[in-house]
């Protein structure tokens, strides 16, 4: 792709523009009974956060996280996102009708966006500051931070639904260009969702919360950025100091 030639503004507005997690795009269909993800929500909430903390061994603050039933007006092709700014979770409901939003979607979606609030409310408590937060940042290092929180987003969901790492090393990009897709200017979802959870899952297997933090306040440099592995044996290490 013609990566170089385009202006790091632009690039930057499209690194933005993907943001906020997105699991899945669908075909629109119909079916679906209205309020149907709130309600399941609403009943399931309190036991899907405890669930997280006895399965990972982390806690999540008191307070819990406002959930919006609808998505913005400008990302209504996502699933869930999360503003860490606000700290608000928006799940998709009665918008889409999507033929595979069913029980299976709203736990992996909520358990991905929940995971985005743990994080978030873990920096806030640490250094009273929203996290990821993108401003005044190199590509590289957006790029770089977007790894780290859609990847331990990633682990935390599948460590609750139990899904395989299906990503290897070799797949890593070895160029700035092979992070984004060449038609849309946005990281690929294969590498940030599949990538970033196969390059945090050996430090959280083994460090736990202790990783997380690690991992949240350590994202990779811009000279690690085309080997998983020389990162990876960067955290290992100091984490085992
Ligand atoms: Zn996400």
């Amino acid at each position: 792709m013609q990566f170089p030639r385009l202006s790091s503004r632009f690039i930057k507005k499209a690194i933005a523009l993907g943001l906020y997690g997105a699991a899945t795009i669908n075909a629109i269909s119909s079916e679906r009974k209205e309020q149907e993800v709130k309600r399941y929500v609403e009943k399931n909430l309190d036991r899907l956060i405890q669930e997280q903390e006895e399965e990972l061994g982390i806690q999540y603050p008191e307070q819990h996280p406002v959930i919006h039933y609808h998505l913005p007006a400008d990302k209504k092709w996502a699933l869930g996102l999360y503003n860490p700014k606000t700290n608000e979770i928006f799940l998709q409901d009665d918008h889409y009708e999507l033929p595979d939003w069913d029980v299976e979607t709203v736990y992996d979606t909520i358990n991905h966006e929940l995971a985005h609030y743990y994080l978030d409310t873990l920096s806030e408590k640490k250094i009273n500051t929203d996290w990821p937060e993108y401003d005044n940042l190199t590509v590289i290092e957006m790029v770089g931070i977007k790894l780290i929180s859609e990847g331990t987003a990633t682990y935390i969901e599948r460590r609750m639904n139990s899904k395989e790492d299906t990503f290897t090393d070799e797949k890593w990009p070895k160029t700035l260009g092979g992070f984004f897709s060449s038609w849309e200017l946005i990281p690929k979802d294969d590498i940030v969702y599949n990538g970033g959870f196969h390059l945090v899952k050996p430090i959280i297997d083994r460090y736990g919360e202790r990783g997380i933090e690690y991992l949240i306040f350590n994202p990779p440099k811009a000279s690690e950025m085309y080997s998983l592995l020389i990162y990876q044996q960067r955290i290992l290490q100091e984490l085992e100091e």
